[in-house]
């Protein structure tokens, strides 16, 4: 099933991030997406069984890490395709894709969201194992939303599981979720962006429970705080 051209970016994308998983989670674990569009710019519906309603929306595939491989062994080539309208179908790709294509499919349907990182990294699993969320201890929670919460447990890699994790997301009103007994998820515009924002809850996951296991008690910081952050943020940076 090799396509070169197809979401050629974004599986470029996919081989040159996976390694940075290595460094969250353990052994093969986790996965990551970055979503793209079948039919060049603009286009037109040149592909023979494009079914894709929109020539505006953000992307609608994308490419996604192999199942079970580690994060150093797969090129583009490899790298499989997965259509969001077609129920997961893998459209490109030489290799399997992750068993949580649902849990990606799912999530692009949700929302327009350009890439997706999924972890067990081992300060948000600590909190995910005991069902508890992510409060906002910190300001740099609004990487993310106003807490992370955690999406009910499911077997991994089905239906069930993706619906759990869109609707703890859509009630927290957050871009990340915890999974209750497996790890964490969380999206972004851009690859980079979900890599950075991963790296920020496992963070405070480990400050959260740091500060919890020397028998302290974490403040957290009020909705007006949290807005006044969100204000900050809108210019932060150069
Ligand atoms: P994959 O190797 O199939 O991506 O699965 C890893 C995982 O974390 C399942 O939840
Ligand atoms: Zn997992």
């Amino acid at each position: 099933m090799t396509e070169p051209e197809l979401l050629e970016t974004e599986r470029r994308a996919v081989v040159d991030h996976a390694a940075e998983l290595a460094d969250l989670t353990p052994g093969r674990t986790g996965n990551l997406s970055v979503r793209g569009k079948r039919e060049g710019d603009d286009g037109n519906d040149s592909n023979s069984n494009s079914d894709s309603d929109s020539d505006n929306d953000p992307g609608d595939a994308f490419a996604i890490t192999p199942t079970g491989v580690p994060y150093d062994a797969f090129d583009p080539e490899d790298v499989p395709v997965v259509g969001i309208d077609a129920e997961g179908e893998q459209l490109a790709g030489e290799m399997t894709p992750s068993s949580e294509v649902p849990m990606h499919t799912a999530i692009y349907r949700r929302e327009d969201v350009g890439a997706i990182v999924h972890t067990h990294s081992p300060w948000a699993t600590a909190l995910a194992v005991a069902n508890e969320p992510l409060p906002p201890i910190h300001y740099m929670i609004v990487a993310v939303g106003k807490g992370v919460p955690v999406a009910e447990y499911a077997p991994y890699g089905t239906d069930d599981l993706a619906a759990n994790i869109v609707a703890a997301m859509d009630e927290a009103d957050s871009t990340a979720a915890l999974i209750e007994n497996h790890g964490l998820v969380v999206t972004a515009p851009d690859l980079p962006t979900a890599l950075e924002n991963t790296h920020h809850v496992e963070s405070l996951a480990r400050l959260y429970l740091e500060s919890r296991s020397a028998g302290l008690e974490p403040q957290t910081l009020s909705d007006a705080q949290l807005e006044t952050v969100l204000e900050q943020f809108e210019s932060y940076g150069q």
